[in-house]
């Protein structure tokens, strides 16, 4: 039986679920409302930048993340992890990796900013996040062997850290069980199926409440790590909760969620928005969801045949923007360039997301 919503201090997540990026604070162009409006139930904030901007005293004064952003809805934060591998691994110059955590160099030198499993479950906590993830040693799937072995060591030795802070904590607060955040591990181990089994069965020892998909989930050509993928889900027993960190390609969220993934994140539907990329089902009420993705369509908001555009960017879509305006306005204001555009693309593409998970929900539990 695989797990159907999740129950968290600010309310029960329906699963599967899309959650989109909210990297410092903010879904850009969009307001707690719109995305309301939109149905999403849930967003990511990443630790790593909210430390630095506004910074966790800031998030403090105004009440943490949630009173902060107007966000009722349970949020997850990132835990740096990711920043280990994009800024630090890919250059040495932004940082340095070591057993005790990672120290950012971010201007290059300078300032520094350390990040400890510890201090990456302190700041978590009082942010008031609804979901915890312990910081993880991300590295690309084609990184030698030698380098994934010590990835799967340390993210191990940080989770087990992490935990142990956590649980500090919670008692230290003395939170009972309806409003303990959760906390989820993430699985490395590259493209090496015995790493992964290794880090799936130390972090299952260990404990936690979910699982994530650790390091880059595409290949050099852009597709799908679809066997290791898969088999990281079996790896964990299916009571528990699964996400695919970084996932969000419609077509591979589907192929995701019929794998039995639960959680997925991703800048890329919000970031297509504004870049004028639309999504549109092509149908009222798409049928087989595969990941050839065949079911939906790009639309492409700058393209100049949508000039005198009357109807809506999708004719199966009720997002505020489709009820309201003409894609040839949408083409207008991505022309123009007017502030309204980025707003109404990204409630459009976010509604497209939820529509989605909504009938991949409705499929997995037929
Ligand atoms: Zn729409």
């Amino acid at each position: 039986m695989s797990i159907t919503s999740l129950s968290l201090p600010h309310g029960e997540l329906a699963l599967p679920a899309f959650l989109p990026d909210a990297t410092r604070g903010v879904v850009r162009a969009v307001d707690s409302a719109d995305l309301e409006g939109a149905g999403v139930t849930a967003l990511v904030m990443n630790t790593y930048h909210l430390m630095q901007r506004p910074g966790s005293t800031t998030i403090k004064a105004l009440g943490g993340l949630h009173r902060m952003s107007g966000w009722t809805r349970p949020i997850m934060t990132d835990s740096g992890g990711f920043q280990v591998y994009s800024l630090i691994r890919q250059n040495p110059k932004y940082g340095r990796l070591s057993d005790k955590g990672a120290v950012f160099t971010p201007d290059g030198g300078g300032r520094k900013i350390n990040l400890t499993p510890e201090k990456s479950i302190q700041l978590q906590m009082s942010y008031g996040a609804d979901i915890l993830i312990c910081l993880d040693d991300c590295t690309h799937a084609d990184d030698p062997l030698e380098e994934q072995r010590r990835s799967v060591r340390r993210t191990v030795a940080w989770a087990r850290r992490a935990k142990a802070e956590y649980a500090r904590l919670i008692e230290q607060k003395k939170l009972a069980e309806a409003q303990r955040p959760l906390l989820f591990a993430v699985i490395q181990g590259g493209g090496s199926a015995e790493l992964r089994r290794e880090c799936a069965d130390e972090l299952l020892a260990i404990g936690f409440d979910g699982y994530g998909y650790g390091g880059w989930p595409l290949d050099a050509e852009g597709n799908l790590l679809t066997d290791m993928l898969a088999l990281t889900r079996e790896l964990v027993p299916p009571q528990f909760p699964v996400h695919a960190l970084g996932v969000g390609h419609p077509a591979s969220v589907a192929a995701c969620t019929r794998l039995g993934y639960a959680m997925f994140d991703s800048a890329m539907p919000t970031r297509d928005a504004r870049n004028g990329r639309l999504y549109a089902f092509k149908d009222e009420q798409p049928g087989a969801l595969d990941e050839g993705g065949s079911w939906f369509s790009y639309v492409y908001a700058s393209d100049n045949r949508h000039i005198k555009a009357a109807e809506p960017v999708s004719p199966h879509c009720d997002c505020a923007a489709c009820r309201r305006y003409a894609l040839g306005y949408l083409h207008h204001l991505y022309k123009i360039n007017d502030a309204l555009y980025p707003r109404l693309a990204t409630i459009h593409n976010l509604r497209f997301m939820t529509r989605l998970m909504h009938l991949l929900g409705n499929a997995g539990h037929a």
